[in-house]
C-alpha cells in the first residue's frame, strides 16, 4: 500500500507562487478546507495556482508524456514538493466567456438526456419517421430549424424605430430608416406618385398606407417628372419598402457604416417558423406527457420535475410496458426519466427551480452557474477527486446558501475532497479546516497565518479573518438617512416582475434584497437602469440590453438624475492588451513621462513608442503579447512567455530608456502601493493611484491583464476611476453585489467610499446578500418572497430596522439576528 492511502493529509512544501513565501502547509483529504484572508493576499495563488495547477500538470503528463516537454516550457507552479494530492476539479466563478449558445441544459448535461427521451419515447405524429436525439437539437443541422438557423431569432425592423418621430411628414424625413440625399428625394417623389399625401403627419396616415410604406415587399415604378431644383430629365424611379431597404443593406452592403445605420432599425424578435426555439417543424410535432420538447425547455425546472416524476414512479413493470412501442408507458420512458428528475431535484435542492433548460447560459448569473456546475459534479459519480471553488456563496442569499453547503457536504461524504476560497464568514464556520493566508495583501501577505481546525484560530491575533469570524470586529455604525425626494415606479412588467410599483430613495443608500430569482437584478440592472437610460436618451452599446424592451407604465422622478453609471463586474477589458493602467487612464501619463526623459529625446521616441500596443513600442516576437501560445495536440492550448522578453512586452531598445532606474515594463510590474511611491511626482498617475488603493486595490500590479482580474476587482477598479473623477452630482450609482469576493474588511473599505459617493449628493442602489452591508443601508427593498413565479414582488421596504420585523420575508430573519 502506498503512503498516500495512509497518510490522510496533502502536503505542500515550499510554494513560492506569486506572493507565497515559501510556505509549507498540511491539507487534510476528505474533509472541506476554507481558504481565507483580504483580497490578495494570496488563497487564490495557494488554491488555484499551486494545488489545482501542479493536479492538472500532474494529469496533463500522465495523458500525455510526450507533452512534458512542451509543459515544462509553460512552467510549473513554484513549489519544491506536493504529496497526497488527488486529481482535481476547479469549479471557478467566471474565466473565458461562455458561448452564447450554451444553455442550463447543455450545461448540466440535462439536454441531452432529454433530446433522448423525445427520441426513444416520444409520441410520434403518424407515419413520422422515428427522430434520432441530435434531431432535437438547435445546434446541429439535423435539428436546426431553417429559417433562423437554430438561433431561434431573427431581425426584424420595427415601427417605433423605423419611425421614432410620427408627428413628423414623410417630406420632414418621418421614415428614418430611408437613406438620405437624392435616394431620400427619389423615394419621396415615387410615395408622392403613388398618390400618398407627403406633407401630412405619419401618424395622420391611414394605418394601412403606413404598414404599405414600412414593411410591403412590392416594388412598384413610378415615372417620376422633371423638378425645378432637383432633377432636369424625367425617369422611372422604383419604390423600396423602409423594410426592403434595411434588410437589403443589411444582407449586401459592403460599406460597415451602412450596415450599423441600419442595424439601429432592427430588434430581434423570436422566429416566426419556430416561435423561438430553433428547432424544425418535425421535432417540434414529436410530443411527451402531452409537451413538445421546446415546451419543456421553456418550463421552469420545478415544472419540468412535476411533469415527469409521474412516468419516472411507474413500476417498470407496468403490464402496458411491453406492447406500446412509444410514449410514456415504455420502460425506455420510465428509466429516462428516472434518471431526469433524480438531477432536475438536485438543482431544486440548490434553489434553482425557477431556471428553465433553455435559459441562455450568458444571461445566468456567476453564482447560478457555478451552482449548475456544481450539481452536474455531483451526479458524475467522480470520487477521490479535490474540488478547487471560488467562492461557492457568492450571489447566494443566506436562505440558499444551507442547501449548497448540503451539496458540498454530499461531495465530501461520496469520498472527495473540497478546496473552498471563501469570504463568508458563515459557510468558513462550516468548514472542517481553515487555512487563513495573510496578513495583508501582496507583499504584506503570502503567509499562512493559520492551518488547523476552525476554532483554533481564534487566538490568532494578527489575522483580519479572526477578527470577523469570532465578532472582534468594529461595526460600522450608521444612522439611516433621510431620503431627498423618491424615483416612483408603477406597472413593471418583465421576467417575473408582474405589474409592480416600486419606490427608490433619492441621495441615499438602497440595497434590494431577495433570495435567488426573486427580481432584484430585473429590477436594478434591466428595468432600473433602462428607464433612466431613456430619460437620458442614452443608448446602450450592449446587444443584450438593447433588445430589451422597457415595459414601465409610470415613472416619476427621473429627472433628478442627470447621471447613470453601472459599476458591475464585467471584466474592464477583454483581452490581455488592456490591463490597471490603460483603463483608469494613468498610462497615459506615464507614457508621457517616459517621452520627456532625456534619453527619450535623443533617440526621438514619443508617448507612442511606450506603448506595447504598437509595432514601434512591442516586442516584435510576441508582438507585445508578452506569451506565446503553445499548441499540445489533444489538448486544450496553453500560453508560454515570450522566450524573447520573457513577458516584458517590449522590444530591447524601448526598454532601453529609464526613469528613475526602471524602464516602463518595470512600471508595469510595480503594484499600486509601491507605484504610489515611484509616481508620486506625477500628479494624473498619483490621484488614480489614491483612488485605487482606498478601495482596497493596493495589491495588484499596474499591468496585470485584464484578463486575469476577478469580477470582484474588476468592480473595484471601476468604482475607483468614478471616485477619482467625482464631483458633486445627481448620479445614479448600480452596483449588483459589490461585496462579491470581498474579505469582510475589503467589504467595510468598499462601504465607505460608497457612503461617500452619497455624502456628496448622488444616490446608489445595490443588489446585495452581504448583512453586514445590509445593515449599513438607508433603505432596504425586499424582493420574494420565493424565485421564479413565487417571487417578483416588493415584500417590504424600509430603513434595515423595518425590514427585520418583516412577515413573510425571507430576509428577515437573517437581517434580524445580525442587527441583534
Ligand atoms: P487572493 O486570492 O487572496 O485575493 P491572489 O492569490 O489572487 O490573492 O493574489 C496574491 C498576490 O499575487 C497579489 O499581490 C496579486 O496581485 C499577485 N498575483 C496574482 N496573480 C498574479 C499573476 N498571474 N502574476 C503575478 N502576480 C499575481
Ligand atoms: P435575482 O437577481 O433576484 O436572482 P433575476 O432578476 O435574475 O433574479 O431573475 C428573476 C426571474 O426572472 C427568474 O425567474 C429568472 O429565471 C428570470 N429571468 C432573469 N433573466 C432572464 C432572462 N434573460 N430570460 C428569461 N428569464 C429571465
Ligand atoms: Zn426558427
Ligand atoms: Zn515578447
Amino acid at each position: 500500500m502506498n503512503m498516500d492511502a495512509i497518510d490522510p493529509f496533502v502536503h505542500v512544501r515550499g510554494a513560492s507562487e506569486n506572493n507565497l513565501r515559501n510556505i509549507d502547509v498540511d491539507l487534510p483529504r476528505n474533509a472541506m478546507v476554507a481558504f481565507t484572508g483580504v483580497s490578495g493576499s494570496g488563497k487564490s495563488s495557494l488554491a488555484f495556482g499551486t494545488l489545482y495547477a501542479e493536479a492538472q500538470r500532474r494529469y496533463f503528463e500522465s495523458v500525455a508524456p510526450y507533452a512534458r516537454r512542451l509543459l515544462q516550457q509553460v512552467g510549473a507552479p513554484h513549489v519544491q514538493e506536493i504529496t497526497g494530492l488527488p486529481p482535481a476539479v476547479a469549479l471557478q466563478q467566471r474565466r473565458g466567456a461562455p458561448s452564447s449558445r450554451s444553455t442550463v441544459g447543455t450545461i448540466t448535461t440535462l439536454s441531452n438526456l432529454l433530446r433522448m427521451l423525445y427520441s426513444r419515447a416520444g409520441t410520434y405524429p403518424p407515419r413520422a419517421a422515428r427522430l434520432e436525439a441530435e434531431s432535437f437539437s438547435p445546434n446541429t443541422p439535423a435539428g436546426a430549424c431553417p429559417e433562423c438557423h437554430g438561433l431561434g431569432v431573427v431581425h426584424d425592423v420595427a415601427e417605433e424605430l423605423l419611425v421614432p418621430d410620427p408627428s413628423l411628414s414623410i417630406r420632414e424625413g418621418a421614415i428614418a430608416a430611408w437613406p438620405g440625399a437624392w435616394q431620400g428625394a427619389n423615394l419621396r417623389s415615387v410615395v408622392s406618385g403613388l398618390g400618398i399625401d407627403i406633407d401630412r403627419p405619419w401618424r395622420r396616415l391611414r394605418k394601412k398606407d403606413r404598414d404599405w410604406l414600412l414593411y410591403t415587399d412590392e416594388q412598384p415604378s413610378v415615372y417620376i417628372e422633371p423638378e425645378e431644383d432637383r432633377i432636369d430629365y424625367g425617369y422611372q424611379g422604383t419604390f423600396w419598402s423602409a423594410r426592403k431597404h434595411v434588410m437589403h443593406v443589411l444582407a449586401d452592403s459592403t460599406s460597415e457604416k451602412m450596415r450599423e445605420r441600419a442595424l439601429r432599425f432592427v430588434k430581434s424578435v423570436p422566429c416566426p417558423e419556430c416561435h423561438g426555439s430553433g428547432l424544425r417543424p418535425e421535432a417540434l410535432a414529436v410530443t411527451f406527457a402531452g409537451r413538445s420538447i421546446a415546451e419543456v425547455n421553456a418550463m421552469p425546472l420545478n415544472e419540468v420535475a412535476a411533469l415527469l416524476r409521474p412516468v419516472a414512479r411507474r413500476p417498470e413493470a407496468d403490464a402496458t410496458t411491453s406492447t406500446a412501442r412509444s410514449g410514456e408507458t415504455t420502460e425506455v420512458a420510465v428509466r429516462i426519466c428516472g434518471d431526469l428528475v433524480a438531477r432536475v431535484d438536485v438543482l431544486l435542492d440548490l434553489g434553482l427551480g425557477y431556471l428553465s433548460l433553455g435559459r441562455r447560459s450568458t444571461t445566468l448569473s456567476p453564482g447560478e452557474a457555478q451552482r449548475l456546475r456544481i450539481a452536474t459534479q455531483l451526479r458524475s459519480g467522480l470520487f477521490g477527486v479535490v474540488y478547487v471553488l471560488d467562492e461557492p456563496s457568492a450571489g447566494l442569499h443566506p436562505a440558499d446558501a444551507e442547501p449548497l453547503l448540503d451539496v458540498l457536504e454530499r461531495l465530501k461524504s461520496a469520498g472527495n475532497s473540497l478546496f473552498v476560497v471563501e469570504h463568508d464568514m458563515d459557510v468558513v464556520r462550516r468548514a472542517d479546516w481553515v487555512v487563513d493566508i495573510g496578513p495583508d495583501a501582496g507583499e504584506g501577505g503570502g503567509r499562512v497565518l493559520y492551518s488547523g481546525p476552525v476554532a483554533g484560530l481564534e487566538k490568532v491575533e494578527e489575522s483580519a479573518t479572526s477578527q470577523y469570524l469570532f465578532g472582534r470586529a468594529e461595526r460600522l455604525d450608521h444612522r439611516p438617512r433621510t431620503p431627498h425626494g423618491w424615483l416612483h415606479l408603477s406597472g413593471v412588467s418583465r421576467h417575473n416582475l408582474h405589474d409592480v410599483s416600486v419606490d427608490v430613495p433619492l441621495c441615499v443608500l438602497t440595497a434590494v434584497t431577495g433570495v435567488s430569482g426573486s427580481g432584484k437584478s430585473t429590477l436594478v440592472t434591466q428595468v432600473l437602469a433602462e428607464v433612466v437610460r431613456g430619460h437620458l436618451g442614452l443608448v446602450t452599446e450592449d446587444p443584450d440590453e438593447a433588445r430589451l424592451e422597457v415595459d414601465v407604465q409610470d415613472a416619476s422622478g427621473v429627472e433628478s438624475f442627470d447621471r447613470l453609471v453601472r459599476v458591475d463586474q464585467r471584466p474592464i477589458g477583454r483581452t490581455p492588451r488592456s490591463n490597471l493602467a490603460t483603463y483608469t487612464g494613468m498610462f497615459d501619463a506615464v507614457r508621457k513621462m517616459y517621452a520627456a526623459t532625456d534619453e527619450a529625446r535623443e533617440r526621438g521616441y514619443t508617448a507612442g513608442r511606450f506603448s506595447f500596443n504598437v509595432p514601434e513600442g512591442w516586442c516584435d516576437t510576441c508582438q507585445g503579447e508578452g506569451f506565446v501560445a503553445v499548441e499540445l495536440l489533444f489538448l486544450p492550448g496553453t500560453y508560454a512567455p515570450c522566450p524573447t522578453c520573457q513577458g516584458a512586452r517590449y522590444n530591447a531598445e524601448t526598454l532601453e530608456v529609464t526613469y528613475r532606474g526602471k524602464n516602463i515594463a518595470e512600471v508595469l510590474g510595480l503594484s499600486v502601493d509601491d507605484a504610489a511611491e515611484f509616481l508620486s511626482t506625477v500628479p494624473a498617475a498619483a490621484r488614480s493611484l489614491e483612488t485605487l488603493r482606498e478601495v482596497g486595490l493596493g495589491y495588484l500590479r499596474l499591468g496585470q491583464p485584464a484578463t486575469e482580474l476577478s469580477g470582484g476587482e474588476a468592480q473595484r477598479i471601476k468604482l475607483a476611476t468614478e471616485l477619482q473623477r467625482a464631483r458633486r452630482g445627481h448620479t445614479l450609482y448600480l452596483l449588483d453585489e459589490p461585496t462579491a469576493g470581498l474579505h469582510p474588511s475589503d467589504v467595510a473599505l468598499l462601504l465607505r467610499q460608497l457612503h461617500r459617493l452619497v455624502d456628496a449628493g448622488n444616490t446608489v442602489v445595490l443588489v446585495e446578500h452581504d448583512l453586514d452591508t445590509i445593515t449599513t443601508a438607508d433603505w432596504v427593498i425586499d424582493l420574494g418572497p420565493g424565485g421564479g413565479d413565487a417571487g417578483g414582488r416588493v415584500v417590504a421596504a424600509g430603513p434595515p430596522a423595518k425590514v427585520a420585523k418583516a412577515r413573510r420575508s425571507a430576509t428577515a430573519r437573517y437581517l434580524a439576528a445580525r442587527l441583534a
